[in-house]
């Protein structure tokens, strides 16, 4: 299987040398040149490793087998806290993926627990005797289980970049308290654009990659830019299909809808890959905040990051920019990558691109996108609490209060598989502002993960446990136009 740009810039590469390098080099994302085609009953029976196996296999045919074996073990060797690790919990006739049993609690880590694996082999193939500095800017979520991933691996530094005051507590110190010998965690001054752009813009820079290079370091990605990363998010989408069909609340070969909360625009795109692979999937339905810009391009045809940003419950939404719409629009354009060039300068340059109108409309024949405002997501969480006795974290509940008015509008009656993005002890003060409004327990991060454990009878996930008393690394703060400096004074 080789790689191509959506920008129609690179030679086609092997899977190992996209994965190597994260992202295109001159700008643009690598996407694989043919989607395969599956029969989703041939994968009637498996486990999810296997199942795992199965697709990575079909993507990464240059990788050894061991690699993608040894990769795949991750979902069955204890650091998921549950033997599925990604259970449909059927509820109010609708299925709720839970994503977030993994060690960090948030859907990030059924990706980056895999991902350093695939990113080892794939440096070794390519022949790069050289260290792999990865650098991430997250929004809360893929820093901490970034860090989790590649905590102590040989070969590699992990660099995470995180906007200052622009993520939960809870996501702040679970990153500062990682530890390990090569981990570097850094508060950038801005919001989360700011900091993704200035990332992308070091990773662009032809004349920092050789001054790395002379030092034997060369850059990858632990984002979703990065196709190591969004490959075994794949996965899960058949995974819940065929969950579905056991549990009998749908005829075999029946279509479902797919809701997921978006930022990025990553979860929904292997979603999308899912579908195109063969997946009987009818309506997928991309999920905003506030941060509404994938809603109003659906609207208008007009993507336009020139707007008031606004932090939000669910912070690892909280983004403008969503690199992997890119990857979208090159399928709906049928691969047209002069047509991506041109919008993705025009956002680069002016913030802003118009489709035209032919586009648009291919847009909408494959994605529903709706918005949920502030107000919308703190009453469906204490609804949803109320009805079935079921916490919702502020992502997943993005996503549910867009399905109900989706389903209200449409009158839509197909199964439909929600991805529950986190768990909701990672957003535990606004969950439970949301429940009891009047309880003071909320005013301290750490006082409502215990609050919120007694109310609920659930129990903190491990990996949130005791987060206040180990040991921390302050941040060390910069603005983005420092990342580089950084980079140059650390690693040359
Ligand atoms: C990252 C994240 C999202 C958004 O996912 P994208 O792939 O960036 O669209 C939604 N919810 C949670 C909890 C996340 O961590």
């Amino acid at each position: 299987m080789l790689y191509i740009s959506t920008r129609g810039n690179s030679e086609p590469q092997t899977s190992a040398q996209a994965i190597s390098i994260g992202m295109v080099p001159a700008g643009g994302l690598f996407v694989p040149q043919e989607i395969p085609n599956v029969n989703w009953q041939e994968f009637r029976g498996l486990d999810y490793s296997q199942l795992a196996l199965s697709v990575l296999r079909l993507f990464c045919d240059d990788l050894p087998d061991s690699t993608l074996q040894q990769a795949v073990n991750v979902y069955k060797d204890g650091r998921f806290d549950n033997p599925n690790p990604a259970p449909v919990i059927n509820i109010g006739g609708c299925g709720l993926l839970e994503l977030w049993h993994g060690p960090t609690a948030a859907f990030k880590d059924m990706a980056l627990q895999v991902l350093p694996y695939l990113l080892a082999s794939s440096t070794k193939i390519v022949g790069l005797d050289a260290e792999v500095l990865i650098l991430t800017a997250t929004s809360g979520d893929t820093g901490k289980a970034a860090l989790e991933g590649f905590k102590d691996a040989p070969g590699t530094k992990i660099v995470v970049f995180y906007p200052d005051g622009g993520v939960s507590a809870v996501q702040e110190r679970q990153m500062i308290t990682t530890g390990g010998r090569n981990t570097y965690v850094l508060a950038v001054s801005g919001n989360f654009d700011e900091c993704q752009t200035a990332v992308k813009k070091v990773f662009s820079s032809p004349d920092l990659r050789q001054k790395l290079l002379r030092k034997k370091k060369v850059f990858s990605s632990a984002n979703s830019i990065n196709w190591g990363r969004l490959l075994p998010q794949i996965v899960y989408y058949f995974w819940a299909y065929l969950q579905t069909v056991e549990q009998g609340s749908i005829e075999p070969g029946s279509p479902i809808n797919i809701v997921v909360p978006t930022g990025n625009f990553g979860n929904i795109l292997a979603a999308f890959y899912a579908q195109k692979m063969g997946l009987p999937i009818n309506k997928l339905i991309c999920a905003s905040n506030r941060n509404n810009v994938l809603f109003d391009f659906f609207q208008s045809g007009i993507y336009n990051s020139n707007r008031p940003f606004y932090l939000t419950t669910s912070p690892s939404m909280d983004i403008l920019i969503s690199s992997n719409f890119e990857r979208f629009l090159f399928e709906m354009t049928s691969r047209d990558a002069a047509k991506i060039n041109k919008w993705f300068q025009a956002l680069g340059t002016e913030g802003r691109y118009e489709v035209d109108s032919s586009t648009l409309d291919t847009c909408r024949q494959n994605m529903y996108a709706g918005w949920a405002s502030e107000e919308g997501v703190s009453q469906t969480i204490a609804e949803f609490y109320q009805e079935h006795g079921y916490v919702l974290d502020p992502h997943t509940a993005v996503g549910v209060k867009v399905y109900q008015d989706y389903k209200q509008q449409s009158k839509d009656n197909t199964y439909t598989v929600l991805a529950s993005t986190a768990s909701p002890f990672k957003f535990a003060q606004s969950v439970l502002r949301a429940i009891r409004p009047e309880d003071y327990a909320a005013e301290d991060a750490w006082k409502a993960l215990d609050r919120l454990s007694e109310l609920t009878g659930w129990q903190i996930p491990p990996g949130l446990r005791n987060l206040q008393d180990k040991q921390a690394q302050p941040a060390q703060k910069c603005r983005p136009h420092e990342i580089e400096k950084f980079i140059l004074e650390e690693f040359c």
